[in-house]
């Protein structure tokens, strides 16, 4: 068994029932098992169209089975399940969910990179990720997340619109 971080994000419909789906769709599959989540916050969109609607976005805790790979073809069914489309980078979504960590692995190959190579940048994954991993250590970067979200003022003000949900 393997502890992963798991970002899910969503801006486009019903954002809270799109989190709360694909959680329970997920932890309802054999070899995944919730831990903990963080709260949910609302986030201005990084990136992507002009007017991009505002996000939620929370950070799951599991413990696994599935290898790194079997885990995002997991996910990426996951999306699908609830409406996922890409009709351009970074468009608005029902519901996104990336890998940010799996244990201490370190994986570089086309269709996956661990951990996820922008989340050292994004307050959306620091925020809740200090809740409920704060001492968990990058393992390129070598830093806690504690030590990675005090390079940033935008997660200090960062607080959950829903802390159970
Ligand atoms: P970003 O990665 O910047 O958050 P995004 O989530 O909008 O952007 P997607 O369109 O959801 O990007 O994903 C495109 C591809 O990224 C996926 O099909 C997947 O193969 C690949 N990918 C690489 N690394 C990861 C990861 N750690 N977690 C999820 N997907 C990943
Ligand atoms: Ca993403
Ligand atoms: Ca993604």
């Amino acid at each position: 068994m393997n502890t992963a971080y798991l970002g899910l994000g969503s801006n486009l419909g019903n954002r809270l029932a799109f989190l709360r789906g694909g959680r329970d769709t997920l932890v309802n599959q054999p070899g995944i098992e919730l831990i903990e989540a963080s709260g949910v916050y609302e986030t201005e969109a990084v990136g992507g169209p002009e007017g991009n609607p505002l996000f939620l976005n929370t950070v799951l805790k599991i413990q696994t089975s599935l290898e790194a790979k079997q885990l995002l073809k997991a996910c990426l069914a996951v999306e699908n399940e609830f409406g996922r489309s890409r009709p351009a980078i970074w468009a608005p979504r029902t519901l996104d969910i990336d890998i940010l960590f799996y244990a201490d692995q370190v994986i570089c190959e086309k269709r996956l990179t661990i951990p996820h190579p922008r989340l050292q940048k994004r307050d959306f994954v620091l925020a809740p990720l200090m809740e409920i991993a704060p001492d968990f250590k990058h393992p390129l970067l070598g830093q806690t997340i504690t030590e990675l979200a005090a390079g940033s003022a935008g997660v200090a003000a960062l607080t959950p619109l829903r802390t159970i949900w």
